[in-house]
């Protein structure tokens, strides 16, 4: 897999850009980046204010890796990890009383305070307690001398797909103020989302009050995430998959036999295309995701794969490939973060020095 550092970084600068014409901090979500510190470093590069992961794990790499910023963790800790949360992020996201009642266990054990920002469920109805039940939890944490709540905020478009609107983003900033009066002090984040929450910004539809967003697939992909099309002024090819292969040979596009379940419990359609050119990738199922890759020569189609076998329709290019050749792949979301959590995927380090852009933009490392 190759990563191209300063896209990725021209990326995050352009994306800042947006946000500083309209007051808003930018966390940069690198957990599909698995802990790579090289995918964080360019982040920071590219002048965003905060890290963010959804998984401690990865936080750690990245102190390990010697990155040092301020970090915010997404995903609701667990009780059991209350510690290590608040040794490894200045901020976390949270939605239960007991979960940050163990967070003030710890900070207190390690003598430093927790920031948390607080989740609202505004309709997508993954994490975050619903409107009315916020002054509660707020009301109970006033009791905790060792947290101090930054923030609150929302998160929309996950698990039920639901689209960010100025509407659903005005009742967070209502309720924002709300809770400013409640806990006698300002909010310092008030967390408008996620990436889908850049089309607002870039056209203007943000409402006043919301000043953070938490911004992953779009910095990494520079795509609009309901949309799946380019984001103006955002490079779509921050990481390429390469891969070589393993065998080209004419085949018919009909299997011959009887059908039975296929290797993951799935009876396959296939269609008679006739005798097709076909190409056995050295890839499979277990390194990457086949609902969201694509080659990057657009005569060539992915027809399946297998755990370890990718397939190809290499018809419309017929002779420019050969046994040994490499093709290169566009991952999406889930084929990046598969790739880069496969141990047989070699992540090629991005050292800008030593680095040779080839034709077609494609950075080669020169040993
Ligand atoms: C993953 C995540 C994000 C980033 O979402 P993208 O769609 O990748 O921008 C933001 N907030 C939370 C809570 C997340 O889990």
């Amino acid at each position: 897999m190759y990563f191209d550092s300063r896209k990725l970084t021209d990326n995050v600068r352009r994306i800042k850009a947006l946000c500083r014409q309209q007051g808003v901090t930018l966390a940069a979500v690198v957990k599909a980046g698995c802990g790579w510190t090289d995918v964080a470093r360019a982040a920071l590069d590219g002048d965003c204010d905060m890290l963010a992961d959804s998984r401690l794990h990865n936080l750690e790499q990245l102190a390990h890796g010697g990155i040092d910023a301020a970090t915010m963790l997404l995903r609701l800790p667990a009780p059991s990890q209350a510690e290590a949360v608040v040794r490894l992020c200045e901020i976390s996201l949270n939605s239960e009383y007991d979960s940050i009642h163990a967070l003030h266990a710890a900070a207190h054990r390690l003598g430093r305070k927790h920031r948390v920002l607080l989740m609202v469920e505004l309709g997508d109805r993954r994490e975050g307690v619903a409107a009315q039940q916020l002054p509660q939890l707020i009301e109970r944490i006033k009791a905790l001398p060792m947290i101090e709540v930054a923030g609150i905020g929302t998160n929309l478009g996950c698990l039920g797909g639901i689209r960010t609107t100025p509407e659903k983003l005005t009742e967070l900033v209502e309720l924002a103020r709300a809770s400013e009066r409640q806990l006698g002090y300002p909010l310092q984040y008030v967390s408008g989302g996620n990436s889908g929450t850049l089309p607002l910004l870039l056209e203007g539809r943000l409402p006043a009050g919301i000043n953070h967003i938490r911004v992953g697939f779009s910095m990494l992909l520079g795509r609009n995430p309901f949309t799946d099309e380019p984001l103006p002024g955002l490079h779509t090819d921050v990481f390429e998959l390469e891969a070589e292969l393993i065998e080209v040979q004419t085949k018919s596009s009909l299997p011959d036999g009887e059908i039975v379940l296929d290797a993951f419990g799935h009876v396959p359609v296939f269609e008679d295309l006739g005798d097709q050119v076909r190409g056995i990738l050295s890839l499979g199922r277990l390194d990457t995701d086949l609902a969201t890759l694509k080659a990057k020569d657009s005569g060539i189609e992915i027809i399946g794969a297998s755990s370890d076998h990718l397939v190809l329709d290499m018809t419309s290019v017929r002779g420019a490939y050969a046994v040994g050749d490499k093709v290169r792949l566009v991952p999406g979301y889930g084929a990046l973060v598969q790739a880069m959590l496969s141990p047989y995927v070699t992540k090629r380090p991005d050292l800008n020095a030593g680095w040779r852009r080839e034709r077609g933009g494609l950075l080669r490392m020169v040993r």
